[in-house]
């Protein structure tokens, strides 16, 4: 590609960020706030907030299957349908299967939303700080490699972005879940509180908290400022809130940005690549494909963010090829791609409760109830490493309950709501292996010519272990409470499904054994930082996003004082 000197400084920037989801859009509205013209450029189409939500206000009527998929769109989706947020009212924000494929070495259900503010628009709003009992655990029990960061550099950052994401919940003081900055909770449920009271009782170093979730329950002036307010509790986050009430880039950092005059969002711009200057030693820019009429174009900048969500960075990155890196940009190691890990939802645990019939509940609160870990944190004492969290809930079953009778009899039956039910799901570390990676096929290609990319990512009998574990422990917590155990499940999903996808670009002290340093920059190139799940070192078993957002901030920071320096650190 040739281009004037005119055109070239039209399409260069401070900074360019790939993608614009939960880590773009953080990375977006920082250098933006801090006066950078940054470029993000996102793969799909715009959704603008409110009014690209076309479902968030209808009723179940209004969908032509009462917001069911037909079957047709089931059989051609056998991956997105796995995803429990896939329906009627919520398909349009989902990549559907054959549009973007990939190759499946090993089965790995690669959820995908593509468009502006990405899976921020579907995520399920659950935010738990790391502590050092996960940042220090690769060191501690010799898996991975250390972490470059404890919690001391991450915790102010936490409570940076907290405060502006806007987060429900309650101060617990649980060594293993550190306090975040929190607005008011919601309420536990008569079930849920006396399961908390039974097992606390029980079982003194297990804690029952109610779940910590990015939703405006007590809008503060941040949030108002952003355009945002109160979560009503209608639990149809999925659709886009028109309330702003739940954290997404759409309705949060990318607006805050774009009100600064630095941003330009363009659209269907699909990156291939980033570029590399071999006489400078350091990353120019980006090659894009617009995913709708496949023009290259090519946009520059001092500093470029990879945010394209795990996968697809590893891809992006794999695909930088040069003379200097002829196997992908900054993987000298041969590292890039390897140590994917995720987290492990297989167990699943019904039940059901007889007594509190005369309790009721009003709305449809968000969030569930959380069990921070509670297996090997202090010490190692299982015959598997690491630990879960458990997230379960308790409700009564509703009007889809089987009735019997006929006439009066069977319509008062009809007002009264039904019997206690329980549901409880881990969420388990699983342990960064080499064997689990991602690589691009020589042979197949994507509708804009580029690689695609294999799966290779498989659990370990430490899954199991871990999944038998919570089965076993989850079921005799609720025993001990008084539930009757109706089913213990082993879900035999395909990693990926907890949408969870992390590492393959790894954070570490030592060149030769990761790819990034301690502010999230290719240690082979240091105007190239990856702040999303692809730098992630170990998994942790809290849910990753506010991390990922709090790394960004944090790296940020750092990028934007080094380019006021001047100084070559980047
Ligand atoms: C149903 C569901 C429930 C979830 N629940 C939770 C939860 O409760 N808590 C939690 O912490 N996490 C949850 N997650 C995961 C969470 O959504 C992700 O961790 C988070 O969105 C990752 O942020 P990201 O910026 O890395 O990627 P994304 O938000 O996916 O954004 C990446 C963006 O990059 C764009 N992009 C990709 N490739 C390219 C390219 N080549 N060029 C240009 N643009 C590109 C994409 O289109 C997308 O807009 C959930 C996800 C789903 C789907």
């Amino acid at each position: 590609m040739n281009i004037s000197g005119k055109a070239k400084a039209q399409h260069t920037y401070d900074v360019i960020v790939i993608g614009s989801g939960i880590s773009g859009g953080w990375a977006a509205k920082e250098f933006c706030e801090k006066g950078y013209k940054t470029l993000v450029l996102e793969r799909g189409r715009m959704v603008k907030h409110l009014e690209d939500y076309p479902t968030a206000m209808q009723d179940p009527w209004q969908f032509r299957h009462r917001g069911e998929l037909p079957e047709a769109v089931t059989t051609n989706n056998p991956i997105a349908s796995r995803c429990y947020a896939f329906d009627e009212t919520t398909q349009h924000f989902f990549v559907k299967d054959q549009e973007h494929p990939y190759v499946q070495e090993k089965p790995f259900d690669w959820i995908k939303g593509y468009q502006v503010g990405g899976k921020s628009l579907l995520w399920a709003r659950q935010t738990q700080r790391w502590s050092d009992y996960e940042f220090e655990a690769p060191a501690r029990d010799g898996f991975a490699i250390d972490w470059p960061i404890r919690y001391k550099d991450l915790a102010p950052w936490y409570s940076y972005v907290e405060k502006f994401v806007g987060i429900s919940g309650t101060k617990d003081q649980i060594p293993n879940l550190p306090d975040s900055e929190v607005l008011p909770a919601f309420e536990m449920n008569a079930l849920e509180k006396h399961l908390k009271e039974r097992i606390e009782a029980s079982y003194p170093d297990r804690h029952v908290i109610i779940g910590r979730c990015a939703h405006l329950t007590a809008p503060q002036k941040i949030h108002v400022a952003q355009g945002r307010g109160q979560c009503m509790a209608r639990h149809l986050c999925h659709r886009g809130c028109p309330f702003g009430a739940y954290f997404s880039s759409n309705s949060s950092t990318l607006p805050w940005a774009d009100a600064t005059g630095n941003l330009t969002l363009l659209t269907n711009q699909v990156v291939e690549s980033i570029l590399y200057d071999e006489q400078k030693g350091k990353a120019i820019g980006v090659r894009t494909v617009d995913s709708k009429t496949k023009l290259v174009k090519e946009f520059y900048a001092r500093v470029i963010f990879v945010n394209a969500s795990a996968l697809n960075t590893n891809l992006i990155l794999l695909n930088s090829k040069s003379a200097r890196f002829p196997q992908g940009l900054g993987n000298d190691n041969g590292l890039l791609g390897h140590y994917i890990a995720f987290h492990n939802y297989r167990g699943n645990i019904l039940a059901s409760f007889d007594g509190l019939r005369d309790q009721y509940y009003y709305g449809r609160r968000p969030t569930s109830i959380f069990m921070p870990s509670f297996r090997n944190v202090f010490r190692q004492e299982t015959d598997f490493l690491r630990g879960y969290m458990i997230a379960f809930s308790a409700s009564r079953a509703g009007w889809s309950q089987q009735l019997e009778g006929i006439g009066s009899d069977y319509k008062d039956q009809l007002t009264e709501a039904g019997p206690w039910q329980v549901f409880m799901m881990m969420q388990g570390e699983t342990i960064p292996r080499y064997e689990n990676h991602v690589r691009l096929s020589d042979l197949e290609k994507d509708s804009w010519g580029i690689p695609q990319l294999i799966t290779s990512v498989d659990y370990t009998d430490n899954d199991l272990k871990l999944m038998h574990d919570f089965l076993e422990q989850g079921s005799a917590m609720l025993e001990q409470s008084g539930c009757k155990v109706t089913a213990r499940i082993d879900r035999k999903d395909a990693p990926g499904l907890d949408i969870h996808e992390m590492g393959g670009v790894r954070m570490g002290k030592d060149p030769k054994t990761s790819l990034l340093n301690k502010w999230n920059q290719l240690h082979q190139c240091k105007n190239v930082f990856v702040t999303d799940g692809a730098c992630m070192t170990s998994t942790g078993n809290q849910n990753p996003s506010l991390t990922y957002m709090a790394l960004t901030a944090r790296a940020v920071d750092y990028a934007a004082m080094a380019l006021q320096k001047n100084d070559g650190t980047v």
